[in-house]
């Protein structure tokens, strides 16, 4: 089990062009990638923190550099760092986490824009699936299928709701969970089979429509969910099946809540939302560690997840604005994301 903790800056919105920048990515040497985030102190602003993490994106960071950097590059031959798309093929699950305070960049990393050249993290590893399938599948001469099947649901209030139907089918309670040989499963949460990324992309509009029209329905907003897409690639040779999974999950926003006057509701949203983020940085941190002892039951989604009890890679992706209106925010996130040590 391995994970990787990335930051990723993103650039300035037009409407903030005349904001004060204050974040930077630097490197520990000359010649060196980038790996360090800084950022003054609130207090003193000629005392600077530095966090140190496996990898830092500037603001001048595509979506391609981001996906191929990390190791997930749409190219089938060479994948420069940690081939992990081909990891996944081999058998190991990829988990993938946005972590940041509304506003940063999450959305924008994991699902992206329409455009070919925006597209997130999310349609380019399906892309990557439908693409790397097809060839084994060809190479085999029919003789391994490949097979992807989607799953989504979103963590509100600690419940889940499955994201592939529709919002009047929900209960307020949402699906029920249960243990089946040691692995957590979400009991009547739908799959669907996908046969390419034209496939996936209907699934995907239709799912995250029924995301924001169950938001708007409670008076909520949708970055006050977790959601997880869960693609399952199952690889059948003859009586050899092999699975694995891949999970890309864009979290609630991470900011203190306290701070801002956002009544009774919004108050359980965060109750809700701080636990099973700590609980996350909690087992991200054990992982790094090497500990035995991962706290993954301690939360939903880690449960459900299985963090750290696979034999595979999880990466966190630290979404971060570079302007000083984030600054306390901005702080927060880099003191939690755990392995972001401050040094
Ligand atoms: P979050 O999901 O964390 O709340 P969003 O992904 O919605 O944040 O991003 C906030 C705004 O910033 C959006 O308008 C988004 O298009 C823009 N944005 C975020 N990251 C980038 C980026 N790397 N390049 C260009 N625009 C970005
Ligand atoms: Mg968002």
């Amino acid at each position: 089990m391995s994970v990787r903790v990335v930051a990723r800056i993103r650039p300035l919105l037009e409407k903030e062009l005349d904001k004060d920048v204050i974040v930077s990515a630097d490197r520990a040497q000359d010649g060196k990638p980038l790996t360090i985030v800084k950022i003054p102190s609130p207090k003193n602003e000629a005392e600077e923190f530095s966090f140190a993490f496996n990898s830092v994106y500037d603001r001048a960071t595509t979506q391609e550099e981001l996906f191929t950097s990390e190791g997930m590059s749409t190219r089938w031959a060479s994948t420069p760092v940690a081939p992990h798309m081909k990891a996944l093929f081999q058998g190991y699950d990829v988990t993938i986490f946005a972590y940041g305070v509304t506003g940063t960049g999450k959305t924008h990393t994991m699902r992206g824009g329409l455009k070919l050249a925006e597209r997130g993290v999310i349609p380019r590893l399906l892309s990557n699936v439908f693409r790397r399938g097809k060839k084994i599948a060809k190479d085999s001469n029919g003789e391994t299928t490949v097979d992807v099947a989607l799953s989504y649901y979103e963590i509100y209030n600690d419940k889940v709701y499955d994201l592939l139907e529709p919002p009047e089918k929900r209960t307020p309670s949402g699906l029920p969970l249960r243990e089946k040989d040691g692995k957590t499963i979400v009991v009547g949460l739908s799959e669907r089979s996908c046969e390419d990324l034209k496939d996936f992309e209907r699934l995907y509009i239709e799912a995250n429509n029924n995301r924001v029209t169950a938001a708007t329905k409670l008076n909520a907003h949708s970055s006050r969910s977790h959601a997880i897409l869960r693609v399952k690639v199952t690889q059948t040779t003859g009586d050899r099946v092999r699975e694995s999974t891949a999970s890309a999950i864009d979290l609630a926003g991470s900011e203190d809540n306290r701070r801002t006057d956002n009544g009774k509701e919004r108050l359980v949203e965060s109750a809700a939302i701080n636990k099973s983020l700590f609980v996350l940085s909690q087992c991200i941190d054990a992982i790094s560690r090497g500990d035995k002892r991962i706290p993954y039951r301690e939360s939903k989604m880690t449960r459900i997840l299985s963090l750290g009890q696979n034999n595979g890679i999880t990466i966190m992706i630290l979404n971060l604005a570079p302007i000083r209106s984030y600054h306390l925010d901005t702080l927060s996130s880099l003191n939690v994301s755990s392995r972001a040590k401050r040094i």
